[in-house]
């Protein structure tokens, strides 16, 4: 029993250790190029200001888009931290699935209206309940409606739906955008990953999005399932507890 368990805990800890290497070979990999980008600009700014002022400034414009992308990488690195850690403060409590979707589908309003996509939200059912961290919940909606914006095009479609089955209340996200490859699907949920067709379509995408709503969701005891079909379009579908179960069970403060 006891040299079992040596030669488990020495593999587990094998493990860990190429995980963490993994992990600091991306955020390494994710961090230099924006810095590289603003390093280069930074020096072409210092020879451009005297001589061709507006290319100075289209520079700078370049900086601080980088800049920016800086920003959502650290940022979207400490939420998948805290959601991996288990630190989460979860609260959760029985509330209305769709008016936290709602929310965030105003969010996503002015975005879908600048591409002329239809965003429909309207069959929701209000009277389903889900017994969730709200903040969490959240987060899942926004980046799951946010895809589906992103990754839809021009003149295209979204239906966001919430229905309850049971135990179960579902969350639904529909679009008609690019869909993803079958030998993607599952790769997509992996932090960092961007399918490589769609990099210029993400723009400043950071491949964390969905490995931060995975484990969020899996932090909540829910479940989340992908269907595509390229060229016509993707649904997320996101399983939550209808009512108080064993899952949720971080609470704290
Ligand atoms: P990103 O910041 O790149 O959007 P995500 O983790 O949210 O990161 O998504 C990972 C990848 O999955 C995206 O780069 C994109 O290729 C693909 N993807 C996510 N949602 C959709 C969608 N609704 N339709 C098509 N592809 C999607």
């Amino acid at each position: 029993g006891n040299l079992l368990l040596a030669i488990h805990d020495e593999s587990e800890a094998r493990r860990l250790e190429s995980v963490r290497r993994e992990f600091i070979a991306n955020v390494s990999h994710e961090l230099k190029t924006p810095l590289a980008a603003i390093k280069g600009y930074a020096e072409t700014v210092e020879l451009a200001l005297e001589d061709d002022p507006d290319a100075a400034v289209h520079f700078m414009s370049q900086i601080r888009e980088q800049c920016l992308r800086l920003e959502r990488l650290v940022a979207g690195m400490m939420q998948l931290a805290r959601a991996q850690s288990g630190q989460q403060n979860l609260r959760c409590a029985s509330i209305s699935l769709a008016e936290v979707v709602t929310e965030a589908v105003k969010t996503y309003r002015p975005v879908a209206a600048a591409k002329n996509i239809d965003l429909q939200a309207a069959k929701m059912d209000p009277t389903v309940r889900a017994f969730v961290d709200r903040e969490a919940t959240l987060t899942i909606a926004n980046n799951l409606i946010g895809n589906a914006v992103r990754y839809t095009h021009d003149g295209g479609r979204v239906v966001v739906d919430v229905r309850g089955e049971g135990p179960v209340s579902w969350f639904v996200v529909d679009d008609t955008g690019v869909g993803i490859e079958p030998e993607e699907l599952n790769r997509i949920f992996e932090r960092f990953y961007r399918v490589e067709k769609t990099r210029e379509v993400a723009g400043g995408g950071t491949g964390l999005g969905l490995s931060i709503v995975k484990n969020l969701i899996a932090a909540l005891g829910g479940d989340i399932r992908v269907e595509s079909r390229p060229g016509v379009g993707s649904r997320f579908a996101v399983a939550l507890p209808a009512e108080q179960g064993y899952r949720c069970e971080t609470q704290r403060g």
